[in-house]
């Protein structure tokens, strides 16, 4: 598998491509509340990302139609932003962005509430951002990809919550997916993590069962059980030491 190490300026680019999708999710953060669509939302992330004289990375990758990928509820990734979707107090959201920026690309997503929430939608959204840390944390120099997997899973099952097995993260530079593909449970993989390396890390943790399927527009993936999903992601650079996240403001 030929995995390219990042030089010294493809990573300052990365970096800014990074800021730029940080930057759209502040803006997420300040304008997610009940009444406003999804659309509304990719509108906003499309002008930042503009604005900053970046692409948006998701528009038109295998014919997606939008900005952002914005999943509601018992959506897990890829929901199409609409103007009939409209946000209601209790639901959780998860936004997906990518921006390039003279040919780099960050790559991030979160899960936001939508005013208050119930406690159970609290705890699945607190678990699927500390089990992104926790295989971040594994992000390192000589360290197995197996084991950024494993943290992943370990803080899932800690709390009974599904994994979804169809979707993970995947290296990003010059791409938007490139080589190694992450799963959010360990498979055993021998992939050894080398510094230089920039991968994107995205568990997807759901409150029922493992299992999800794509709805009739050919994108949304949604749980097969209806319950509530949550994703969080970061564009990571492997160092010599600590994990450099990519995706956050300069
Ligand atoms: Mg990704």
């Amino acid at each position: 598998m030929a995995v390219h190490k990042k030089s010294r300026e493809e990573l300052k680019l990365m970096r800014e491509a990074g800021n730029i999708v940080a930057l759209v999710h502040q803006e997420m953060k300040r304008i997610i509340e009940p009444g406003v669509s999804t659309k509304y939302l990719d509108d906003a992330a499309a002008k930042i990302i503009k604005e900053h004289k970046a692409i948006p990375t998701f528009l038109g990758y295998n014919g997606f139609p939008a900005t952002i990928c914005a999943s509601v509820n018992g959506e897990v990734v890829h929901g199409i932003p609409r103007e009939t979707c409209i946000l209601k107090e209790g639901d959780i959201i998860s936004i997906d962005v990518g921006a390039t920026y003279h040919g780099l690309v960050g790559d991030g997503a979160w899960t936001y509430p939508v005013g208050n929430i119930s406690d159970e939608c609290k705890m699945l959204l607190e678990t699927t951002e500390r089990a992104l840390f926790a295989g971040i944390e594994k992000m390192r120099d000589n360290a197995l990809l197996d084991e950024v997997s494993g943290a992943v899973e370990d803080v899932a099952n800690e709390k009974k919550l599904g994994i979804v097995r169809q979707y993970g993260g995947h290296g990003v530079g010059r791409q938007m997916h490139e080589e190694p593909f992450v799963f959010n449970y360990r498979v055993g993989n021998k992939f050894v993590l080398k510094n230089g390396m920039t991968i994107a890390i995205e568990p997807m943790l759901n409150l029922g069962g493992d299992d999800v399927h794509t709805l009739e527009d050919d994108w949304t993936v949604v749980t097969n059980d209806g319950k509530p999903s949550a994703h969080f992601e970061h564009t990571i650079h492997v160092t010599d030491g600590e994990p450099e996240i990519l995706t956050k403001l300069l």
